[in-house]
C-alpha cells in the first residue's frame, strides 16, 4: 500500500481506516500508532510515567490550523515539554503549571512560527520491550519534539519562567 506524508510531523506513514483527532492534524498511520502508544500507558502505570510527554509531543507536533484554541493548545503543549527538558520537571509533575499556564496566558493568542520535522517519530516509541524502555523512548521522542520548536524556546522559556 502506498504512503502517505503526516501534515503535522511530516513523516511518512501507511493509511488506516480510522478517524483522526478533530482539529490537531495527523494522518490515520500516524494517529493509529499514536493511540497504541496511549493503550500501552493506560493499561500499566509504569508506562503512564510519561504519559504527559507523550501527550504534549503529539500535540507540539501536530499544530493543525492557526485557529486560537489551536494556538493556545500547542503553546501549552511547549510549555509541557519544556518544564521536562528545559527545567527539569518531572513528566508526572508539569500538569499543575499547564493548568496555571492556561488560566494566566488564556488571552495571549500568539502564533507561533517555525516548526521544524523532528528527528524521531511516535513509531520508535512502539520498538519498546519494557517500560523502561518506553519511557526512554518516549523522553527521547519528546526531546526531538521540543527541538524542532527550536524558534519558539526563547518565548516558551520566558512562559516557563513566569510559572515557577
Ligand atoms: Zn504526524
Amino acid at each position: 500500500m502506498s504512503s502517505e506524508t503526516c501534515p503535522g510531523c511530516r513523516f511518512e506513514f501507511v493509511p488506516v481506516q480510522i478517524r483522526t483527532h478533530e482539529y490537531l492534524e495527523a494522518c490515520s498511520g500516524y494517529w493509529d500508532a499514536y493511540t497504541r502508544v496511549l493503550a500501552k500507558e493506560y493499561s500499566d502505570p509504569a508506562y503512564f510515567e510519561v504519559h504527559r510527554v507523550t501527550v504534549d509531543a503529539y500535540a507540539a507536533s501536530h499544530p493543525g490550523r492557526s485557529e486560537p484554541r489551536i494556538i493556545q493548545s500547542i503553546k501549552l503543549h511547549l510549555i509541557g515539554l519544556c518544564m521536562v527538558f528545559e527545567f527539569g520537571k518531572d513528566p508526572n509533575s508539569s500538569t499543575p503549571y499547564l493548568q496555571l499556564a492556561k488560566d494566566k496566558f488564556q488571552s495571549d493568542f500568539q502564533w507561533l512560527q517555525g516548526q521544524k520535522k523532528a528527528e524521531v517519530c511516535v513509531s520508535r516509541v512502539l520498538l519498546s520491550k519494557d517500560a523502561k524502555s518506553h519511557q526512554e523512548l518516549v523522553l527521547d521522542w519528546g526531546q526531538t519534539v521540543w527541538q524542532s520548536w527550536s524558534d519558539t524556546h526563547a518565548l516558551i522559556r520566558s512562559y516557563c519562567e513566569n510559572l515557577l
